[in-house]
């Protein structure tokens, strides 16, 4: 399961924030996960109770963003979601575009005490 590493950088990379600013309790974290990241956002929260036990981030609550994917089309220039990886445009039905959204896994926020 991916999601298990996926989670432990999160939790490291929160910590690492954590000790720069000098918190003693991490409260929440929330985490944007695009829909085309290939992170299934049940995973990771299974994944991180267990990541957290025992760290700085124990009882912190994770809040999952969802960002869907979004594309621009390269012939007209209308953005329009996308399902999935290889649609086409909906317009004109050019079958390159640019990625605008979608592959988003990174750390928005986190709340510290
Ligand atoms: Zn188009």
């Amino acid at each position: 399961m991916h999601e298990l590493g996926i989670t432990q950088s999160i939790v490291e990379i929160a910590e690492r924030t954590a000790n720069e600013q000098q918190a003693s309790k991490i409260l929440s974290v929330t985490v944007e996960v695009g829909s085309l990241s290939g992170v299934v956002p049940e995973a990771l929260e299974f994944c991180f109770e267990a990541c957290t036990n025992g760290t700085q981030l124990e009882g912190a609550q994770l809040l999952i963003e969802k960002v869907p994917a979004r594309a621009r089309c390269c012939d007209c220039a209308c953005e329009f979601p996308l399902e999935e990886l290889l649609g086409c445009c909906p317009e004109c039905d050019s079958a390159a575009s640019d990625l605008l959204s979608g592959e988003e896994l990174r750390i928005k926020e986190m709340e510290i005490d």
